[in-house]
């Protein structure tokens, strides 16, 4: 058994960029920057920065570097690499105290828990813990840098088939371990907290789901990782990504998802895009920009 399981299993998941482990990253600053959403309380928590080198192996594997450079150029961005943050979100609701994904986890830098921190939150008082999908930069969190469970009185919700994967990887283990105690699973589509409901969305991982968060009439979505980089992403969604498990399902995913929250004007959190991650996605030309910023009135 490795003595840091996480270490290893965000090596893994990150072996694809041809980075060593994310760990070898800088740790990024803790932040928590709060926002309302009708009697929800949200907080965007930042947990750490990944940039992959732009080599064809995550971004545009079916399109090539070069492709990759010319937009990352004409947005006004470094070509070399691809810029993602790894964000978490908060939601403060009446009855429940919830966190949505767990950031890479300590032992691979990840700060989080001190973004929390800043939030005024200890990872004692978190009382539901929702998960996107169970690769190590959302689920890496939910333990400590011992291994123990980082939110001991937590529930920690993830779909049936998201479980059911997780389960089956052997990176996973030591992980499935710690947490099994903790766990409840779900079908999308229904709530799962008042206000919160799980969608399927497909190709990422088996069970990756997004979530929408609706109160008194305002909503946001929090679309896990059908999205990664705010350009690449965006402008080219069709191009297949590396990490997703199915990559054809996973462009056909981003372009509708995409779609329907910009025909819907929606609020968009995205884990990966510049912190904190949360604005407006619009259609533009064959793809969509970001436009970053919180207006819960629209
Ligand atoms: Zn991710």
């Amino acid at each position: 058994m490795s003595l840091n399981p996480l270490a290893a299993a965000a090596a893994a998941l990150f072996a694809l960029a041809g980075a060593q482990s994310a760990a070898a990253q800088a740790p990024a600053a803790a932040a928590a920057q709060h926002f309302r959403l009708g009697a929800f309380e949200l907080t965007a928590l930042r947990d750490a920065n990944f940039s992959p080198p732009n080599d064809a192996k995550i971004f545009g594997l079916n399109a090539g570097a070069a492709a990759v450079a010319q937009v990352l150029a004409e947005a006004g961005a470094p070509t070399d690499s691809i810029a993602m943050s790894i964000d978490a979100l908060l939601v403060k609701t009446p009855g429940h105290l919830v966190l949505l994904d767990t950031g890479l986890g300590p032992a691979a830098h990840g700060v989080l828990v001190a973004s929390l921190a800043q939030a005024g939150v200890t990872p004692a008082e978190v009382t539901d813990i929702l998960i996107t999908h169970s690769h190590g930069d959302h689920v890496g969190g939910l333990v400590g840098a011992d291994g123990k469970p980082a939110f001991p009185k937590a529930t920690i919700r993830m779909s049936v088939k998201e479980w059911a994967w997780m389960q089956s990887q052997a990176r996973s283990k030591d992980l499935v371990l710690a947490i099994s105690p903790q766990v409840k699973t779900f079908e999308p589509g229904q709530p799962v907290l008042p206000g919160i409901t799980p969608i399927a969305i497909d190709g990422h991982t088996p069970g990756h789901v997004g979530y929408e968060i609706v109160s008194q009439g305002r909503k946001l979505t929090d679309i896990g990782d059908t999205a990664h980089s705010a350009i690449v992403s965006l402008e080219r969604p069709d191009w297949t990504m590396g990490f997703d498990n199915d990559k054809t399902v996973g462009a056909a995913s981003r372009r509708a998802t995409l779609t329907r929250l910009a025909r819907d004007h929606e609020l968009v959190f995205a884990p990966h895009f510049p912190f904190p991650g949360i604005g407006r996605i619009e259609a533009a030309k064959d793809g969509f920009n970001w436009k970053p910023g919180f207006d819960p009135a629209k």
